[in-house]
């Protein structure tokens, strides 16, 4: 059985959502991971916003505008007058909710709910224009299956344990249709995979079901070169390993969700990557191997503090860097690149909630030095041991840039450089026009 996500542009108006059907083969037993419409989550965000700055009329405007956005969609999309009005009473339903918060106390959990409601309006929504137009699916709801630990981690056992008996309920039924992002957590709360989690809750799907393959459709034809947003004639990529892929998306390439390429991996399930606008499009496919002695593809990852811990007493005596790993530990606060001299180590983070504690702490050990606004560059590529000249290469591309770190040889497959965001754009190009 395969999975299909299909992302926010690819249901993002009547007409996209009427158009997934030249793609979803409905012959064929499967699941359909759906997105929010394009630009929904971002509306919820700011709705969440508004109450959470106790903002009622702000968060009142604003969901009238977005109601008044799927009002125009459903007229669009279902033209029969009984599934018209089903799609009506969805989209009071949901908006009624949404308008609900402005009566209560309004806390974090409230928010999530908010952010909820783009994948379960969407799904709901195709479900009924599938049954307007006599194709039979199933509405699975996320969140009866999709659910997360006490550290936030999602566990597949439970999309296995959960999941199963739903699809063998419908032996006969070939499409079931699921919502991307949202879950419960360890609480049983509403909660979410965050931002762009679409993408892994389709191979969180794959690996409970042990699925034969899964499919993230999106708006380009797979994994460019270099961000497309930014370099222009960047090239898809035909196929990278799980590793490369996994540092790409970590590492700031949006088409993939960063955590969403290790599910698929653990249980060895190829993932394609495809353009719901060219459905033709070879796009990338990622699976355990790759093309080898070649470099790949470059990202960029902004938002990056730089700390650097200063101590002449340090780095021979030994149990020093267990004692800095500790203090991130301790905060929770996971360390991108790391590197060290003999008085002095260097290293990034990107989640700055607790910079003050930890500076504080750190300052028992040496003098501490915080570099804000970086951005992490990272090429990746087969470059093993044996291998030769790419350090060079990608230095002599940026020999006219300051460097305020470089990391490689952590992995094969990845030589990361620090730089200040302000020079991401030159580096990104530079980059582009020398390696590829
Ligand atoms: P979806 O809504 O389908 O999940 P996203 O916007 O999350 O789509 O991801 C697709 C976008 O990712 C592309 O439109 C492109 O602008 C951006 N992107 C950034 N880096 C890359 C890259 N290296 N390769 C392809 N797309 C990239
Ligand atoms: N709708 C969610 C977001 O915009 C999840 C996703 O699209 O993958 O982040
Ligand atoms: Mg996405």
């Amino acid at each position: 059985m395969k999975v299909l996500k299909f992302g926010g542009t690819s249901v993002g108006s009547a007409a996209r959502m009427q158009k997934l059907l030249d793609i979803i083969n409905p012959q064929e037993r499967q699941i359909v991971v759906l997105s929010a419409m394009s630009g929904t989550t971002n509306n919820l965000v700011e709705i969440g916003q508004a109450y959470l700055t106790n903002d009622k009329a702000k968060a009142a405007s604003l969901i009238a505008i977005l109601k008044d956005k799927y009002e125009a969609v459903i007229k669009e999309l279902l033209k029969k007058p009984e599934t018209f009005e089903q799609g009506k009473e969805v989209i009071d339903y949901h908006f009624r909710l949404l308008s609900s918060f402005a009566n209560d106390l309004f806390t974090p959990i409230e928010d999530k709910i908010i952010l909820a409601q783009g994948e379960l309006l969407s799904t709901t929504l195709y479900h009924i224009y599938l049954k307007e137009i006599g194709v039979p699916s199933v509405l699975l709801p996320a969140l009866d299956f999709m659910k997360t630990d006490e550290d936030s981690e999602p566990i597949v056992d439970h999309i296995t344990t959960e999941l199963t008996p739903l699809l063998d309920k419908h032996p006969d039924v070939n499409l079931f249709i699921t919502q991307g992002f949202i879950c419960r957590n360890a609480f049983g709360e509403i909660d979410n995979l965050r931002r762009g989690g679409s993408d892994y809750t389709a191979s969180l799907i794959g690996a409970g079901i042990r699925s034969e393959e899964v499919q993230i459709w999106t708006d380009i034809d797979g994994m460019h070169n270099n961000d497309p947003r930014i370099v222009s004639n960047t090239k898809p990529i035909a196929q990278l390993s799980f590793d490369e892929a996994a540092e790409l998306a970590y590492f700031g390439a949006k088409i993939l969700h960063p955590q969403s390429v290790f599910p698929a991996q653990k249980y060895k399930i190829p993932v394609r990557l495809l353009n719901t606008m060219d459905p033709q499009a070879a796009g990338t496919l990622i699976t355990n191997t790759s093309e080898t002695d070649k470099i790949k593809s470059i990202a960029a990852k902004d938002g990056i503090t730089a700390v650097k811990i200063q101590s002449s007493r340090m780095l021979l005596a030994h149990g020093f860097l267990r004692r800095v790993f500790e203090v991130f530990e301790r905060y929770r606060t996971s360390i991108d690149m790391i590197t060290t001299s003999e008085v002095a180590v260097s290293l990034t983070i990107d989640d700055t909630t607790y910079l003050g504690e930890i500076t504080t702490e750190l300052g028992a050990y040496g003098s501490v030095d915080i570099d804000v606004n970086h951005t992490i560059i990272c090429v990746v590529g087969d470059f093993g041991a044996e291998k030769h000249g790419y350090a060079a290469r990608v230095l002599e591309a940026v020999k006219h840039i300051p460097v305020r770190m470089i990391s490689y040889g952590g992995s094969d497959h990845n030589m990361s450089l620090l730089v200040k965001t302000e020079d991401k754009v030159e580096v990104l190009r530079s980059l582009h026009s020398r390696l590829f």
